[in-house]
């Protein structure tokens, strides 16, 4: 078992370097850590990863107790209001905002600690019903509500696209959504900064990258295959 362990952990730091090693100045890896271990994580630290990822607040709590401050913490599940408490209290960013009783949500609790939330609107690019996120024609819009929340700093974009097959299935949606970001980036919405455009996951992070990404969410090619 111990024996186990270390191997996964070496390969923890081999895929880290891996990336790393082709990833173009200014883009910037968030690990996204569902499922792993707080020890994963502080390996993945140890390795050079700055972010992690989290999809689940309450494994995020427990692995914050390891790894604190030693990293950079974003949320990228879907946030649900009565996580948000405890979820502004851990984390330097939310990726994955997508509705307006979210966002006031977030203002509030993030007043009561006394910060600004750095938040990225996460837009449905594919479209789909079932899927979380801003409708593409809809996120205009939105971002102009949402900058009445002054506790509050949108800084750009996240998608989902299709996480498995050919990633070149997932070029369009990232085009749209690079087309979308530069199209709001110009308006020069008052109190937006859009800086960060978030795409991309294991099997598709290549293709985002191309199309313009600047933080890539990977977890898969990090931690190897979710149980
Ligand atoms: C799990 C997850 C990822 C990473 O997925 P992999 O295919 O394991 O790289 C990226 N983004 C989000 C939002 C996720 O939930």
């Amino acid at each position: 078992m111990a024996h186990e362990q270390e191997t996964e952990f070496e390969m923890i730091d081999e895929n880290v370097a891996k990336i790393f090693a082709e990833l173009p100045e200014g883009v910037e890896l968030v690990a996204a850590a569902k499922t792993r271990t707080p020890e994963e994580i502080m390996r993945a630290a140890d390795a050079g990863v700055r972010i992690i990822g989290e999809n689940y607040v309450q494994e995020a709590l427990k692995a914050f107790e390891l790894v604190g401050h030693k990293v950079k913490w974003h949320f990228i599940g879907h946030l649900q209001r009565n996580k948000v408490k405890k979820a502004v209290e851990i984390f330097d960013m939310i990726e994955t905002l997508d509705s307006l009783d979210l966002a006031k949500e977030i203002d509030k609790r993030s007043a009561q600690v006394g910060k600004i939330m750095p938040v990225l609107i996460e837009i449905n690019s594919g479209q789909e019903p079932q899927k979380f996120g801003v409708m593409p024609t809809a996120a205009e819009d939105f971002i102009h509500e949402a900058t009445r929340f002054k506790n509050i700093k949108i800084r750009g974009l996240m998608t989902m696209g299709p996480a498995f097959g050919d990633p070149e299935n997932a070029r369009s949606f990232f085009v749209e959504t690079k087309n979308l970001f530069d199209r709001i980036k110009s308006l020069e919405i008052p109190g937006v900064e859009m800086r960060n455009l978030s795409m991309g996951m294991t099997n598709s992070y290549r293709v985002a990258i191309e199309e313009g990404a600047n933080i890539i969410r990977i977890g898969t090619k990090i931690f190897g295959p979710r149980e």
